[in-house]
């Protein structure tokens, strides 16, 4: 039986069937029996629970039973064991009919398993049957030894494979967040547990780091550390915690969780970077193999994760440089305090990626905002010197680096959701100028190297605010040099322009007493020549006319020496106090006869109670007897001429007023603007053919500029002019 048994099986095994179940279906088979139930050892457990079962037969013993009793008896014997009916009282022989038959399989004095044969109906076996049996039970057991030995190794292989891969995948990766995710998803391709945390440490706390269930990665943990739970032990400890059966655990006391965990640390050399957590939702015993999984798994993840710290550390340097860098470059290009700012805040938050960066400078008791993205266009905060971490720094002149602001009491909230916060001062001279600011969501989110860095950029800040300052003074006193230079210029230009125009007046004024004076010289040349040549009895005209003419080529040099006087400011004045009625009366007294006798109606209305004025008694009765003269010369016989005087207001300003009206020739319009210009002779004096200098009315108007008054024309409503001399009271000037 052994050997057909042997064979046929050899031949099912080559046509692809595994060998061991070919020999137990050929050994259930060729017995005879209704099936045959196999079981296999599990060293772990030190029991051999069912595996399959074989034969035509149904067969519907219990397998837990037998487990229990045929199997482990037959497996501890070492020995085939047989079942007889229940019926069966007394001793059994050789030939006592069996209900089943249990041989054990060893192999290299271990135990295999066990093949149980059942009968039906029973029948007895024979000695010899019973060590065919055995022999192929012996086959048996050495095929499934080898079986398992490669389906071990097969495992292995897969396992080498996997970890192979999540091996060159944990290397390959940069960034810490992409490690903690192919560790969990490798580990959960690995093991079948439910899900898998992973929690960074450094040396103090645990952060969330990665979570992984259902299939796919979790934003969120389960559930955060407890002080006293299982991730912070293992974190302390640097050991693995493994826990079959949470509900047994001291660790999960009062949790209402009945499965599995294991705790692993993520170490390198002494240091524990982080635990991964492994956890089943039903109680199970972790095996070597997946306890070998994972901490070959753990092992590669701590390496990935210190090379990605490394990495991230590198970049952060290269960070910290390149912002050291071009805060370099702004502070050197930026001469203007506003515009600096601006930009160094711009760059260290476009560089470092602080979410909040604000400079602010110190205004007498407060501190003012001077640069902050995030209020552009508001109007710039003001915080008081006595309060919050900023108003700290700036008083104590000492850096704050708050890793988490809720524990420092000198918090004030500002920005929701700032969670670390770091201050440094800004100093010129040693005394504290500003304070720069840093915040950012993340608790402990800013480390000791950003409190290194944040003060080297600080001092740069420093220095480039008091270059600005300095700038600034710099420009300011530029543009009032430029301001003060501009205005001399101006002033020389106008001084210039008087030069020239009191050149062009000269030459003016030469050119036009040339001419004045051609006149009168040629008119005296003729009548002497008619003296010696004309009609005798005519020379009494003659020296009447030659008298005339040397009387107004006297007058004549007399005006202009008063005038060339003037200008040379050699006149000397003399003021006193006058009295202008008077004055005026007395004039007006001295000419009455001589105007009546031109046909002419004169009067004078003194206002009573005329305040003084203070002038040069002779300058001033020149000029109002210049008036009175040319009153008389230009207006025709019939006509009027009326004198007065009056105190008039003008823009609550008091003025003394002599005026002198007349009904004769008046001004053209056209002429006014020249009336008081030197040698001007207007229209009237052409056809009134009167003699005269055009020089009166101009000297009129210097002697009353110089004592503060003016002379003004006016043309009469009824025709006629009227002229007015205008002064200061005495008390007022
Ligand atoms: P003069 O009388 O010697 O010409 P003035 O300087 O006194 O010189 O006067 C300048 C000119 O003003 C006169 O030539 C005349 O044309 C005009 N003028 C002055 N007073 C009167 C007046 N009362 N009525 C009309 N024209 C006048």
């Amino acid at each position: 039986m052994a050997w057909e048994a042997v064979r046929e099986a050899a031949l099912q095994a080559d046509a692809g069937k595994s060998l061991s179940t070919a020999l137990a279906g050929q050994l259930t088979s060729l017995t005879g029996a209704l099936c045959g139930q196999l079981f296999l050892w599990d060293d772990y457990r030190r029991v051999a629970p069912h595996f399959a079962t074989f034969g035509t037969g149904k067969c519907e013993a219990d397998v837990e039973e037998l487990e229990a009793t045929l199997v482990a008896q037959a497996l501890s014997s070492e020995q085939p064991l047989r079942r007889y009916p229940n019926q069966h009282s007394a001793g059994p022989t050789e030939s006592t009919p069996v209900v089943a038959l249990a041989l054990p399989l060893h192999f290299s004095s271990r135990p295999v398993g066990a093949i149980v044969l059942h009968f039906t109906p029973p029948r007895p076996i024979e000695g010899e049957e019973e060590r065919s049996c055995q022999g192929v039970a012996g086959l048996l057991a050495l095929a499934l030894a080898r079986e398992i030995a490669e389906d071990a190794q097969q495992r292995r292989a897969e396992e080498l494979e996997a970890l192979r891969r999540a091996s060159l995948s944990l290397t390959s990766k940069l960034e810490s967040g992409d490690v903690l995710e192919v560790m969990l998803k490798s580990t959960l391709d690995l093991i079948p547990a439910s899900d898998a945390h992973i929690f960074l440490y450094d040396g103090e706390r645990l952060t969330f780091g990665a979570a992984r269930w259902a299939g796919q990665q979790q934003k969120e943990p389960h559930s955060q550390p407890r002080e006293d739970g299982l991730t912070y032990s293992v974190a302390r400890s640097g050991k693995q915690v493994v826990i079959p059966e949470t509900r047994l655990n001291a660790l999960f006391h009062g949790q209402d969780w009945d499965g599995a965990i294991i705790g692993m640390p993520l170490r390198v050399g002494q240091r524990v970077m982080g635990v991964m957590n492994v956890a089943f939702d039903r109680p199970h015993r972790f095996n070597d193999d997946e306890l070998r999984i994972l901490g070959l798994l753990a092992d590669q993840a701590a390496v990935a994760l210190e090379n990605a710290e490394r990495y991230r550390q590198v970049e952060r340097r290269l960070a910290e440089l390149s912002a050291l860098q071009q805060v370099a470059g702004v502070v050197s290009r930026n001469l203007e305090t506003q515009a600096l700012l601006r930009e160094v805040v711009h760059q260290i938050r476009g560089v470092l990626g602080y979410p909040v960066v604000e400079v602010y400078l110190v205004e007498g008791e407060e501190l003012v905002q001077r640069s902050a993205l995030e209020v552009q266009g508001r109007d710039s905060l003001r915080l008081p010197m006595d309060r919050g971490i900023v108003g700290r720094v700036a008083r104590s002149d000492q850096a704050a680096f708050v890793p988490n602001v809720g524990e420092d009491p000198d918090y004030v909230e500002g920005r929701p959701g700032s969670r670390s916060e770091i201050a440094v001062p800004l100093r010129k001279g040693g005394v504290v100028i500003g304070v720069l600011n840093v915040e950012t969501a993340d608790l402990l989110g800013l480390t000791e190297a950003d409190l290194r860095l944040l003060t080297l950029i600080a001092d740069q800040l420093s220095v480039a605010i008091e270059n600005a300052a300095l700038y600034e003074r710099l420009r300011q006193h530029r543009d009032e040099l430029e301001e003060a230079v501009e205005q001399r210029t101006s002033e020389l230009a106008e001084a210039l322009q008087r030069a020239e125009q009191a050149s062009r007046i000269k030459t003016q004024f030469v050119n036009d007493v040339s001419h004045e004076l051609r006149t009168p010289l040629s008119n005296m040349r003729l009548y002497v020549d008619l003296l010696e040549t004309g009609k005798p009895e005519r020379r009494a005209d003659y020296l009447k006319t030659l008298d005339r003419e040397t009387e107004r080529l006297i007058q004549l040099i007399e005006d202009m020496l008063t005038i060339s006087r003037m200008d040379a400011g050699t006149v000397a004045f003399e003021p006193q106090l006058v009295d202008m009625n008077p004055l005026a009366e007395a004039l007006l007294e001295d000419r009455r006869k001589l105007m009546e006798e031109r046909g002419l109606r004169v009067d004078f209305r003194p206002v009573k109670n005329l305040p003084l004025v203070r002038c040069d008694n002779a300058m001033l009765t020149q000029s109002i007897a210049n008036l009175l003269t040319n009153a008389m010369l230009y207006t025709q016989a019939g006509g009027e001429v009326h004198m007065a005087t009056e105190l008039s207001v003008e823009d609550g300003v008091q003025w003394v007023k002599l005026s002198v009206a007349d009904t004769g020739l008046g001004v053209r319009e056209e002429e006014r603007g020249q009336l008081f210009e030197r040698f001007f002779r207007g229209s009237a004096s052409r056809s009134a053919g009167t003699p005269g200098t055009g020089l009166g009315l101009s000297i009129a108007r210097d002697v009353l500029e110089r004592h503060g008054g003016r002379i003004t024309y006016r043309a009469r409503d009824q025709g006629g002019s009227e002229f007015a001399v205008w002064l200061p009271p005495a008390a007022r000037g």
